[in-house]
């Protein structure tokens, strides 16, 4: 079999009977636009992840954006997150009008450092979005305390964290929202592009909702500026399915961490952790590594997938100049972004294919230090 990063259509050969009924049925149906299967998913990843309310939207991206707009963020206003993560995170601040504050890292686990947010609050501060980075929680207690003492909203940007557990509760329930993403190789993936938020608060639960419909809870009636960003029907029927797999899936790729990391304990790499209290659901196995973009080559001349998560951190990105960051802000964020390394990780993942990776690094690795 070949190596991939994310091997979706051996996942969808082990469901394909169940997923080709449930879309037929949506298309049989004539309910495009909000199904029936739309509430039923929202229905179930309340009970999935112990919340109140869970809204569909189109995207991690636009959950994210409509988090932010349910909160009034715009113009003059800040908000908190780190540099260290996809562009998406960043985007939404920017696209609404308002400035990313950007806090620097924590080496162990990627997420942000909770001693250095303080630092960063202002007046003009309206919201923190820690982001769960490759599937390990972020230190939400910490965050939460320092966001309560200052009466500052938190968004958890769940996009590669659904099912991740941090003390007992899952993420994306621990502060005002919730935001996670259904592209295809996230862990719970549609087969195209879906998003949902997730709030315990039901008069932001309530606004989300007429958000993501062109603002209005009548239809031509609307009592805010909305958008356009429902969870498409076919998408939620496909999730209604998969998402009875999650689990299994999160528990195929823990047991895939754990032999990875037990393959390259002798080798020059760091291998990723998981602090205590914390249920990593490794959305990516990411390690930090010696000679990375040698080894990078090295890994491609031998057709072994692998990616960089990512290359440049958003304070150095061209769109971003503008903020004014520059190179040496965050010092972590950015020794990282020459050290990282992610490797094949899916639930399909076998031990032979685990085997001839980490064969191809302990050749590399015996080759530079001979
Ligand atoms: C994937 C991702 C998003 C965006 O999700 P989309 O569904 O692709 O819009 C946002 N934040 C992070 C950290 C992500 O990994």
């Amino acid at each position: 079999m070949k190596l991939q990063m994310v091997d979706l259509l051996t996942q969808y050969d082990s469901i394909k009977d169940e997923i080709d009924n449930a879309v037929l049925n949506v298309i049989r149906s004539g309910q495009f636009i909000l199904g029936k299967e739309v509430k039923q998913l929202e229905d179930e990843i309340t009970k999935y992840l112990n919340c109140k309310h869970a809204v569909g939207c189109a995207s991690g991206t636009d959950a994210l954006q409509i988090a932010l707009m349910a909160l009034n963020i715009g113009p003059g206003d800040e908000v908190i997150t780190t540099s260290f993560t996809f562009v998406a995170t960043a985007e939404t601040i920017a696209l609404l009008g308002a400035k990313p504050v950007y806090v620097d890292i924590r080496e162990r686990d990627f997420n942000i450092d909770p001693g250095k947010i303080e630092d960063a609050i202002t007046e003009r501060t309206k919201a923190i979005i820690p982001v769960h980075l490759y599937g390990h929680p972020a230190p939400m207690d910490e965050i939460m305390a320092i966001a309560g003492k200052h009466n500052i909203p938190v968004i958890e940007d769940t996009a590669q964290a659904i099912g991740a557990g941090y003390n007992g509760v899952k993420v994306g329930t621990i502060g005002a929202f919730g935001c996670i993403s259904f592209f295809p190789s996230k862990n719970l993936g549609a087969y195209g592009d879906g998003g949902m938020i997730i709030t315990n608060d039901d008069a932001l639960a309530e606004k989300v909702r007429m958000i993501t419909n062109h603002g209005s809870r009548q239809r031509y009636y609307h009592s805010e500026i909305g958008v356009n960003s429902r969870l498409d029907t076919v998408q939620a029927a496909i999730l209604l399915v998969k998402l009875k797999y999650l689990d299994g899936w999160n528990e195929n790729r823990r047991a895939a961490a754990e032999r990875y990391s037990a393959l390259l304990q002798d080798l020059p790499v760091k291998t990723p952790i998981e602090l205590p209290g914390n249920y990593h659901i490794y959305h990516q196995y990411t390690i930090r590594c010696e000679k990375r973009d040698a080894f990078a080559g090295y890994l491609k001349e031998k057709n072994i997938p692998h990616a960089i998560y990512y290359p440049i951190p958003l304070h150095l990105q061209e769109a971003y100049s503008y903020l004014g960051y520059t190179k040496g802000d965050f010092p972590v964020t950015e020794k990282l972004t020459e050290k990282v390394l992610s490797l094949p990780m899916h639930p399909e993942l076998t031990d032979e294919q685990q085997i001839s990776i980490t064969n191809v690094i302990k050749e590399f690795y015996s080759k530079v230090n001979a």
